[in-house]
This record gives structure tokens, C-alpha cells and sequence, in this order.
């Protein structure tokens, strides 16, 4: 089966701009590049990838389009601009004028005001993406859904999508919170515009997780938004913290043994092709 990554960086620490990044972690803080992806990922038929923003910069978008420019593989980057800045819309133009640009990702996650979304000055921005034929990738956590869902319901020719299921706290076992996700990712779910990244999960496990751990969130998802509006992604190199390219690939595919082929191919292939337009 050819296979669609939605979700995957590449990263450079001497670049100097991500400020999230664990000086002492020995498996995130050095480069990857298409070298390392193409090493990890060749037991599998990767066919092509979208590259996503890693840090809160517009010089590591350009790093970016600079890198897709040069690879067949990467059919898409999702870069960053500053909603902040009303001058930004220029450069998000601008961005555009490279075909390989899809969209945008705010790091919501790291941003302190969990109702930084909901600013009214952004009304222009989200115009502007939706104007641009562009996607909108939300990254938050399970605190975020609420206003994710204020957001993708005001603007319902956004196209909207959920990065690694809204991160639930998978490691704290908790049924309170398991149902506070489930109800917030339904209501989500009905919107025709909001689609789902399965990625990201095995950061949100312990570390000693197995695939039993994760199935319960992979069974609501496939329930609420199906085959139709789920797209698998790597989350590589973040998923090295837990597992390797092939491991978390081998769970995503256990995890969905159940379906049929024409249903895997639209999670692992289709997806993501029509939802981020990629010209493949
Ligand atoms: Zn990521």
C-alpha cells in the first residue's frame, strides 16, 4: 500500500529558533533531514510526506520550502506566520506563490492564553486562508477542543484540521478525562470541515506503553470520524521519544487491521491528498 505521511519535521538545532526544544534531549536535539527520513522509513512504501512547522519563525518556513523545493518526497509544508502581525498577510502571500505551501500551524500548545484563539483580530487571517485555498492545522491539547470548535464552526469553509487527536494525556489512564475528550471530539467531528490527524499518540503514552493503550482513543476516533476524515501521520522524529518510524507504523497498522483495504487506503493515502490539495 502506497502511504501519504501527513505529519512529519525535519530540524536543524543550529538554526537557533526552536524554542521548544529539550537542550539535553539526545534523541530531539540534533538534525534531521531527508537522508535520516528516507533511512527510517524504508521498510515501508512512503510515498510522499507533508513537512510540518517545528518552530515559530517565517525563516524556518523558508527553511522549509527551501528543503521541498529540492525533494519529490515532500509534497507539502505547513508553515507558520505570525497572527499577531496584520503585516504577516503579505508574507503569507507570498508563501503561497510556492505550490508546496498548504497551510499554517500556530503552535497553539505553547501559547499560555488558552483563548489566544478566539482573538477577533485574527478574523482577517482566517479570511485571508481561506481566500488563499489554504489549510488550517490545530494544535492544541484537550483544553483547546472547546474553542477549536467555536473556531471551525464560525469559519466552515476552513479546512480544519486536528493534530495527534488533540494530544489526550494518554499516560494518566484517566475515564474522567477519556470522556471529556470524547465529548469535545464528537462535537468536532460533525463538522464537515474538521478532520483528524492519527498521529502524535505515542508521546502522549507512557513508557512502557503498548498498542492496548492507544486502541481505545483509535476506536472513538475511527467511530466519529471515520475512514472518511482521518489521515495517518509519523509525528517523526517527535515519535522517536517513544518508538521509531517503522514501531509507530506497525501500531498504526495494528490499530486498524480491522478495516477494509479501500478504508485503510483513505486514512494512509487519500486523506491527506485531498485535503491538503497536494499536486500528486
Ligand atoms: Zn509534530
Amino acid at each position: 500500500m502506497k502511504i501519504i505521511d501527513a505529519h512529519q519535521h525535519f530540524w536543524d538545532p543550529s538554526r537557533g529558533d526552536y524554542s521548544w526544544m529539550p537542550q539535553d534531549s539526545k534523541i530531539l536535539n540534533r538534525k534531521y533531514d531527508l537522508e535520516d527520513l528516507t533511512k527510517d522509513s524504508k521498510s515501508i512504501e512512503l510515498y510522499k510526506t507533508v513537512l510540518v512547522q517545528a518552530a515559530a519563525t517565517n525563516a524556518e518556513t523558508e527553511y522549509m520550502l527551501n528543503i521541498a523545493e529540492s525533494s519529490d518526497l515532500i509534497s507539502g509544508v505547513v508553515g507558520w506566520i505570525n497572527f499577531e502581525d496584520p503585516n504577516q498577510l503579505e508574507q503569507l502571500k507570498n508563501f503561497t506563490k510556492n505550490p508546496k505551501f498548504v497551510g499554517v500551524r500556530p503552535m497553539i500548545q505553547d501559547i499560555p492564553d488558552k483563548n489566544w484563539v478566539l482573538n477577533k483580530d485574527f478574523d482577517i487571517i482566517f479570511k485571508t486562508i481561506i481566500d488563499l485555498d489554504l489549510c488550517f492545522d490545530a494544535l492544541g491539547f484537550p483544553i483547546h477542543l472547546e474553542n477549536f470548535y467555536i473556531i471551525a464552526s464560525k469559519y466552515t469553509s476552513l479546512r480544519f484540521i486536528i493534530d495527534h487527536l488533540m494530544k489526550p494525556k494518554i499516560c494518566n489512564n484517566n475515564q474522567e478525562e477519556f470522556i471529556q475528550w470524547k465529548k469535545g471530539m464528537y462535537k468536532l467531528s460533525k463538522l464537515e470541515n474538521v478532520y483528524c490527524k492519527f498521529s502524535g499518540m505515542v508521546t502522549e503514552a507512557s513508557e512502557k506503553w503498548t498498542d492496548q493503550d492507544l486502541k481505545p482513543y483509535v476506536d472513538e476516533i475511527l467511530n466519529i470520524f471515520t475512514d472518511k476524515k482521518i489521515m495517518w501521520g509519523s509525528d517523526w522524529p517527535v515519535c522517536n521519544l517513544r518508538t521509531n518510524y517503522l514501531g509507530w507504523y506497525n501500531t498504526a497498522t495494528n490499530l486498524t487491521e480491522k478495516l477494509s483495504l479501500a478504508e485503510k487506503e483513505n486514512i494512509f493515502y487519500n486523506n491527506a491528498k485531498s485535503f491538503y490539495k497536494l499536486k500528486i
